[in-house]
């Protein structure tokens, strides 16, 4: 009998080729494909796709992965494979050709009508497609749990793997009931930022070129990547040594190309550091979405608001791009850090933007817990904007209609967000604590510090640890929400003095 870890091997650098060519053809859809490229192209994603799945759900596979299992040493990296792998194969091989295949369509059907119902501004176009999304969903859940889950649990564990919702319930609980009154305290500040200072001429090319250089500096390797225009800002990478990002760009605004950009090299810096050794095994990726977006928060937010990050910058853009000799670090920072409340999650602001997801979260749990039914979603939203924000939506495109993602049947995706912003705030606490003053480094430019100690903590470690046992192991302590909730009530404090 041959050798079940070379056949695992062999096995599943196919899978993990066929899901790199699905999301090259994706990248390609959203920057280069002619308009009318759309129905073949779907063509071509749904052989790709059947042919994955086809791989995924023979039984040489599971079969491989348990005489795997026999041989693997406790805490190797084999053991970790066999993990990851049964993980992976549990969702897919409960699931009926029947139910994945009418998630698919219920999902294309679920994008036409939610885009049909946003023409319109009117939930009833949408209602009945959400209902099907919501019912196989539920379906989906009721197949896949575990003794001792709940459905939401099952939904979040698609993106969070390990993820509970009781655990996650207490960090959204934490976060409402202490950004909410700093929101409050915020807006009856005397003190406010100019949103003027951030409007000018900024040409398409300075903006490019200076946000290609911070890229740089931060460490994003344009040998192994690259940067191209797309209506949405995204990463995608395909191993270590391809990691495409891509930016959008409004010529009198410089801030959603700069910190888009900014976003999504973190994204791609963490593509870029995951282990080339463990390429096309089990432990290749990324271990969760919430990890993943704790990488790009950290270099959008913490490093790339603060103080001393532009103390660097802003001459160096001022050079690059005239629009920006008007700018000053006083008109500019509390411009950064603004905390005001809006009805739009993506236009959301750091002060108020996991706000936005609480009432995404609560919603949705509710509606899996059998504790609201799709009829009551527009009434129970803007309820809850206005208990959670003060705000309330003039029409449903503004409310219920805002986000793609129940569209495509993406519930649990939200907290992925928030998870984001918490353990990237306990990371670069942590890593503050072991480098020392993280300032002096950024005000001289220097980045590399710090990226070695995600690569070190992070990102090497692929899909190795949970991202539970990742983060405690790299910042020394569970999960949290304090190390967030000091920086939010620190930025009050700065730039509202409340
Ligand atoms: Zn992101």
């Amino acid at each position: 009998m041959s050798d079940p870890v070379a056949r695992l091997h062999a096995l599943w650098g196919e899978i993990a080729d066929l899901s790199h060519v699905s999301s090259l053809l994706s990248w390609d859809q959203e920057t280069h494909m002619p308009r009318r490229g759309g129905a073949a192209r779907a063509q071509l994603m749904a052989t790709l796709a059947g042919v994955r799945h086809a791989k995924l759900v023979a039984p040489e596979l599971g079969e491989t992965v348990e005489r795997c299992a026999e041989r693997a040493e406790p805490g190797s990296a084999l053991a970790a494979e066999v993990r990851e792998a049964r993980r992976i194969l549990h969702r897919v091989t409960r699931l009926s050709e029947r139910l994945a295949r009418a998630k698919a369509e219920a999902a294309a059907q679920g994008h036409e009508a939610w885009a049909a119902a946003r023409a319109a501004r009117d939930f009833a176009l949408f209602r009945p497609a959400l209902e099907r999304l919501v019912a196989l969903a539920r379906e989906e859940a009721g197949l896949l749990s575990r003794p001792g889950d709940a459905p939401y649990d099952v939904l979040l564990d698609e993106y969070e793997p390990g993820a509970r919702a009781a655990d996650v319930a207490r960090w959204l609980g934490d976060l409402r009931r202490e950004l909410a009154p700093l929101v409050a305290a915020a807006a009856h500040s005397a003190r406010r930022p100019a949103a003027r200072a951030a409007s000018g001429s900024f040409p398409r090319a300075a903006q490019l070129a200076f946000a290609r250089d911070v890229a740089e500096r931060f460490g994003f390797d344009f040998e192994r990547g690259r940067l191209d225009e797309a209506p949405h800002p995204f990463c995608s990478g395909f191993g270590p040594d391809d990691v495409r990002l891509t930016w959008r760009c409004d010529e009198h605004d410089f801030r959603p190309a700069l910190f888009g950009i900014l976003h999504e090299a973190g994204h791609g810096l963490y593509e870029q550091g995951l282990p080339a050794a463990w390429q096309r095994t089990p432990l290749g990726d990324a271990v969760s979405l919430g990890v993943h977006e704790s990488q790009s928060r950290l270099w959008e937010n913490m490093v790339g608001r603060s103080a001393s990050f532009w103390r660097w910058a802003l001459p160096r853009f001022q050079e690059t791009c005239p629009g920006a000799r008007a700018l000053t670090h006083e008109t500019l920072l509390p411009l950064l850090h603004s905390c005001e409340p809006s009805l739009i999650r993506v236009e959301a602001d750091q002060g108020t933007y996991d706000l936005h997801v609480c009432v995404r979260f609560e919603l949705e749990r509710a509606l899996f817990a059998g504790e609201l039914e799709v009829a009551e979603l527009p009434t129970a939203w803007d309820e809850a904007y206005a208990a959670t924000l003060g705000l309330r939506a003039g029409d449903a495109n503004a409310g219920v209609l805002q986000d793609i993602h129940w569209s495509m049947g993406a519930f649990g995706y939200f907290p992925t967000y928030t998870l984001g912003n918490l353990i990237a705030a306990q990371l670069f606490a942590a890593a503050r604590r072991e480098l020392g003053d993280l300032d002096l480094l950024f005000e001289r430019g220097e980045f590399r510090p710090l990226l070695e100690w995600l690569r070190e903590h992070v990102h090497r470690h692929g899909s190795f640890y949970s991202a539970t046992e990742l983060v405690e192991r790299a910042s020394g302590k569970p999960l949290s929400s304090a190390d967030y909730l000091a920086q939010r009530r620190a930025d009050a404090a700065e730039y509202y003095g409340v």
